[in-house]
């Protein structure tokens, strides 16, 4: 007998026929014997809805009213797998976030799970009741429900299964496991049987939106086994021995190490660069101080500096959607920053490539640089970390690059 988490993202869950096999998967598991909660998604498709229709009852709206609208989908579906689950004859209940006790921090619309009473789950457990759990969703500050950011129910997942002590956590989702890229964009790209957390969350924080970057966190804070496997292949014909999916764990237990796992990308990404700014102590101080302040998230910076020493130029990447605020603040701190011109650029892409072998190995990312100019890519800026690099391109060489990499890399299925 083991304890399971199983979580069922929003395709899995997309209509009622999908609903009833979603429950085939959860009876399969009940059937052999193991302790079962449920964590779902809304319907796909529908945290969107709820979202538009939040920005046009107004565009600047109550967070906590925000949080109210959109974590109703997962409430819905919470409702439906309960009953279907009781139709096909097993004992099964919904829980919302502020059922459990999921408590959160104050941050509505990203907030942080900061405790879960997984006491009530586990005498369900006990009673052999299937908990089906609403996912994004938790209580924050003051009693007032808290989402946690798109893609949450995957932390929901992980933070369910530490809290009750699951010997596993299935992420049900569209795709039958982690690949080396999106498969979306990169039809040779080949499913991982095992990624280590160090690289899931690099893969995660940089772009594969396949499980919400904060889960893979938890799930490594807490050495939670997460396997990502497809609600999509017959529930009943999945056999039990036969695993299919992949397994994301500990370094330890990846005995066959790559150089490259896998490559990822973030669209909309966007550059700004100041021209000619003094070269002395605090300028990047007097740039980077009013970004933070105002939220905006800087990610790769590159500074080169004039042939006296005296000037240097300034470029930094954000978000598409941050420019304008950006160059507003930037403007508003020009005598004090005493750049002459500054310039933006929307429409990049960043590439990124990962691997825990690039501790070990040099020259893993000349072979990337190589690679991109004989195709006549333009790399605008490069980061490196001890394991994984970037580049930042123009978007429309994004497929492009992803595939030359992925082929250079030796990813691509045999
Ligand atoms: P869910 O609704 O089940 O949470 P998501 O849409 O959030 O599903 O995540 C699954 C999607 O993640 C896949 O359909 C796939 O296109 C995308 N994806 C991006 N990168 C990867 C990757 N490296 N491996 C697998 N899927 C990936
Ligand atoms: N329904 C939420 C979203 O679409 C949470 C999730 O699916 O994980 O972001
Ligand atoms: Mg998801």
């Amino acid at each position: 007998m083991a304890r399971i988490v199983m979580k069922f993202g929003g395709t899995s869950v997309a209509d009622i026929d999908k609903i009833r096999n979603v429950a085939q998967h959860v009876k399969r598991e009940v059937d052999a014997g193991h302790q079962v909660a449920v964590v779902v998604s809304a319907m796909s498709g529908k945290t969107n809805e709820l979202v538009s229709w939040a920005r046009q009852a107004a565009p600047i709206h109550d967070a906590r009213e925000y949080d109210t609208i959109v974590s109703s989908g997962e409430q819905v579906t919470a409702g439906l797998l309960a009953i279907v689950l009781q139709s096909i004859g097993i004992d099964a209940r919904s829980w919302l976030g502020w059922q459990i006790q999921v408590t959160t921090d104050s941050a509505h619309g990203a907030a942080r799970i900061e405790n879960i009473d997984g006491e009530q789950i586990v005498e369900r457990f006990i009673i052999g009741q299937v908990a089906v759990i609403a996912g994004f969703q938790g209580i924050g500050p003051g009693n007032r429900i808290a989402t946690l950011g798109r893609g949450g129910s995957d932390t929901s997942a992980v933070a369910i299964a530490a809290a009750v002590k699951a010997d596993r956590c299935d992420i049900y989702t569209d795709v039958d496991g982690v690949y080396t890229t999106d498969p979306r964009i990169e039809p040779k790209a080949s499913r991982l049987i095992k990624v280590s957390f160090e690289e899931m969350l690099e893969m995660a924080s940089l772009g594969a939106k396949v499980l919400q970057v904060r889960s893979v966190e938890m799930a490594m804070v807490n050495n939670v086994r997460l396997f990502v496997r497809s609600s999509f292949e017959d529930p009943l014909a999945i056999n039990q021995n036969r695993f299919t999916g992949t397994l994301i764990c500990s370094e330890e237990e990846i005995l066959e190490k790559q150089v490259v796992t896998g490559i990822a990308y973030t669209m909309d990404e966007a550059q700004i660069s100041l021209r000619r700014v003094p070269d002395v102590p605090g300028v990047s101080a007097a740039i980077f101080g009013p970004m933070a302040d105002n939220h905006i998230n800087v990610d790769m910076i590159v500074q080169s500096i004039s042939e006296d020493g005296s000037r240097t130029d300034m470029t930094f990447t954000l978000p598409d959607g941050d420019v304008e605020k950006a160059m507003a603040v930037l403007d508003d701190a020009r005598n004090e920053i005493g750049y002459e011109i500054i310039q933006s650029e929307k429409g990049l892409v960043k590439v990124s490539v990962i691997g825990i072998g690039m501790r070990s190995h040099a020259g893993v990312a000349s072979t990337a640089f190589t690679a991109l100019a004989a195709k006549g890519i333009n790399i605008r800026a490069i980061t490196t970390s001890e394991i994984k690099f970037s580049v930042l391109i123009d978007a429309d060489y994004s497929e492009l690059a992803v595939r030359t990499l992925h082929q250079k890399y030796g990813l691509d299925s045999k």
